[in-house]
Formats: structure tokens, sequence, C-alpha cells
């Protein structure tokens, strides 16, 4: 790479935005940046069909969301193939022109009636005829009758398509409009795109590709195809079947920083044991050349465990504008006005070194801000056994006066689980349930120092006179 280089990251906005394609711009971005080179952003948008507008302000935002963006002199585009349509029919004709491409009138019945196959594929008939262009008439890319079509790639060495396997492929439709390879082609040659780095699935096109680069008077690019991204059962991540888009990722509370991390890690690796580290050393280290050819295993567990530690190195600041988001708002299962950001400020630090996800922060804290606390069923089972009510009246007691700091209350209520011949573990269970809801949560003395008196013990009566009611 030199820093004339020209990668390009071409979607095509038909949905949400697959981690899979935030790999392949995230390989691509680094190596731009690595050379001084550029990062061309291409909307693929020709399948109008299935495009939609509100796909490419997605593709824009979310590769913004991990460090993509027109801010950084890198980035060139956004380009939109369907505005290249011109240049695309004029390749075209150009071809037909230099004798390199001819038109079709075979329907695809008199294909099969010929070859006695849908399978095997266009039979050359046409390409000696010498038809001229008339609507309806498909324009088609005549392909070497022997050999092989070598592809050179980073990432998979040397393949060698066999010529008499590529079929002579169409390169227009009967109406004109060229179809996506040829399109492809054209824009990446226009675009001045000196490396291909894309998902494998494209690896089937290459050999067309290339000869459509050299038939049009340019020099192919380099090729690197990056290895599939699959799931736990090994399967190719879909999204019929997977969480695959970057959006929903980041509206969990997955951090960019860790989702860039675990991303640039996925089928390429800095070859030590170092998974965790900022963006700049990942670029610096990344090379093309390293990327593997086996899948790469998308785990989310992984992920998780890469985000819990983006969430520990934020600074307190920065983890409290970070959750702010689940906890003022809509998204908050309070109203507006019950939330207090200094109240959160006081447990923030404790909800910070717990959190795997952003969006768990809410039931961390939520007993903090709703009017009663969030029982969960589970959590009231497994505490309210035989006992707890004893227990809930001796901590009320306890805890009625004195002072209210973490060590009084931890000191009140070690002496109440004396009483009952309990562990302080065990005696616990209860009063937390009954303050928080829950029978985990934060430190519980902490918890219940934030609340306050007045509401601490008013949530034991309730859960006590809740205990108490017939049928608890
Ligand atoms: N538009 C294609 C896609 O979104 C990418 C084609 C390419 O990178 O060459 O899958």
């Amino acid at each position: 790479m030199s820093n004339t280089s020209r990668v390009r990251f071409a979607p095509s906005p038909t949905g949400m935005f697959h981690v899979g394609g935030a790999r392949s711009a995230l390989f691509n971005w680094a190596l731009a940046r690595q050379h001084q080179g550029r990062f061309v952003l291409r909307i693929e948008d020709t399948d109008t069909d299935r495009n939609r507008p509100e796909w490419v302000d997605g593709i824009i935002s979310a590769l913004a969301a991990i460090g993509i963006s027109d801010k950084d002199p890198a980035f060139e585009g956004p380009y939109f193939q369907s505005h290249n349509a011109e240049g695309q029919r004029e390749a075209a004709l150009t071809l037909y022109a230099d004798g390199k491409a001819y038109y079709c009138d075979c329907t695809r019945e008199k294909v099969a009636q010929r070859t006695g196959s849908q399978q095997v594929g266009y039979d050359r008939y046409c390409r000696d005829r010498g038809l001229a262009y008339e609507e309806g008439r498909a324009l088609r890319f005549p392909t070497p009758n022997e050999g092989v079509t070598v592809v050179d790639d980073v990432v998979r060495g040397r393949i060698e398509f066999p010529n008499d396997a590529i079929e002579d492929f169409v390169i227009a439709r009967g109406n004109g409009a060229p179809v996506f390879v040829l399109a492809n082609a054209v824009d990446d040659i226009r675009e001045g795109i000196t490396h291909v780095i894309r998902g494998e699935e494209h690896l089937a096109n290459t050999p067309k590709q290339q000869l459509l680069w050299e038939a049009l008077g340019a020099a192919p690019p380099v090729w690197a195809h990056l290895p599939v991204i699959v799931n736990e059962k090994r399967q190719k991540l879909s999204k019929r079947r997977d969480k695959v888009a970057l959006e929903d990722y980041l509206a969990e509370g997955y951090l960019p920083q860790a989702l860039v991390n675990y991303l640039m890690l996925l089928g390429w690796g800095p070859g030590d044991d170092v998974e965790i580290r900022p963006y700049e050393e990942l670029e610096a280290l990344f090379r093309l050349e390293d990327v593997t050819r086996a899948s790469a295993f998308f785990d989310v567990k992984k992920l998780s465990a890469f985000n819990g530690e983006y969430i520990r190195k934020l600074s307190e600041e920065e983890f409290v504008t970070a959750c702010l988001p689940w906890l003022e708002g809509s998204k908050a299962p309070w109203a507006a006005e019950a939330f207090d950001e200094a109240v959160f400020r006081s447990v923030a630090g404790l909800a910070q070194t717990r959190l795997t996800v952003l969006a768990e922060i809410v039931k961390y804290v939520d007993w903090l801000f709703l009017d009663e606390p969030p029982y969960e069923e589970q959590s009231w089972a497994k505490a309210m056994k035989p006992g707890a009510e004893a227990m809930l009246a001796s901590a009320r007691e306890a805890w009625s006066e004195g002072d209210w700091t973490v060590e009084a209350l931890k000191a009140g209520l070690e002496a109440a689980a004396a009483e009952h011949g309990l562990k302080l573990g065990k005696a616990q269970a209860p009063v937390r349930v009954a303050v928080t809801g829950r029978t985990v949560g934060l430190p519980l003395f902490e918890s219940v120092q934030v609340l306050g008196r007045k509401r601490t013990l008013a949530r034991i009566d309730a859960a006590a006179a809740k205990l108490a009611a017939p049928g608890a």
C-alpha cells in the first residue's frame, strides 16, 4: 500500500448495518489511514426494489458511530452508484463497440431447450451472431473459452477459476440497464480504487469483475476477501437467525470503542495476546496479509466481556454521560421528573464496576426512581422464605434510629442477623428484596444509605405487610 492507495466500502442500502459490513469498513479504514490513502464510501443503490433512503442514513450514521466519517480527511464520498448510471451504460456500449460484448436475444426457455438443463448456464449461442441492439436484447460479455482466470487474493492466495465455468454473463439488461457486476467494476475504476477489500461472498463475482476491469483497459485492483463471520453453531451470521445489526448493539449500550476493538479482531489479530487495545494501536498494527482464511466466530459473550472492560475504563463523568440516555427521557421506565441525576451520581461508581452493557443500568438503579421497588417474582420467592418476616422486623428496628451511614447500617444489620443466628449474607436477602425488589444489585448498605431512612423503612414495612397478607 502507498499513500496513493484508495480503498472503498460499497454497501447496498437494503437493511440495517450488518456487523460484517462494519468489519469490512473498519479494515478498509485502517488501511486508508495507515497509508494516508483514501477511504471511499460508495452506496450501491441500484437495486431500486430493495433500497431505501433511510438505510443510507443508517449506514452513514452507523459508520460515524464507529469513527468513520467525513470529519477525517481520509474519508471521501458518499458516492452513489445510481448517479453513475450514464458512465456504466457508456462502459457497456464501449465494450460492445470494441467487440468485447455482444447482444443476445435468447430467452431462458430457449437456452434451457438447447442445453437440456436450467442449470448449465448460457451456451454462447449468440456470441457470433452479430446481433445489433434492439429493445429486449441483453448485452453479454464473452469470457475466454479456455484456460483459467487467476485471482490473486491477499487473503486467499492464488485462486484459479476455469474459464469454461464462467458463462458469458450479462452486463446490461434488455432495457439497457447495467447489471451489478458491471456497475461495481465501472465505479471502482472511475473512483481509482486500488484495493478491493470485502466479504468472501463476493469472491464468486471476482473473476467476472477482473475480466471486466481488463476489458475496460484498467489494471485490476489488489483483491482481499475477508473470511465469513459465523455464529456459535458455525452458521454464517444471518439477519434471520442472529442479531447482526450494528445499530442494535449500539442501542443496547455496547460502546462504539468496544465494538470497534472486537470487530477488528474478527479474522485478524496482531499476533500477541493483547486483545483489548486502543483503536490507534489496532490501526497501526493492522496488516491485510495477516487476515486469516478461517471463518471468524462472532462471539457475543466475548463482545460483552470486551464491553464490560471498556465500561470500566470510562471516567466516572464519561460513564454518567453514557448512561443518561437510558435514564432520562422516554427509554426510562419512570416519569422524567422522577429521575434525579445527583442521586444517580452517588451510586454510578458502584454500577460502573458491574455493567456488561449500558442498558443494564436501568435495573441497577430503577428502585431509586420508582415509587415502589420493582419486585421481581423470582427474587421475592427466593428471599421471602420463612423467617423473612422476623428478619425484616429486626432490620427495621435496627435502622429506625442511629446514624445513617454505611458503617452504622452494616453494624445494625449484623447485630440483627446475630439475633436470628444468621450470617449477614442470609440476613441481607429479604431486606435487599424489600428495598430494591431484587436479590442481586448494588451493595446493600450503600444502596440503603442513598435511598434514605424514610423510604427504606417504608419499603421494609410494605414488604412485611405483603408477606403478612393472606396468600403471600
Ligand atoms: N454492494 C455490495 C454489498 O453490499 C458490496 C460489493 C463490493 O464490495 O464489491 O454486499
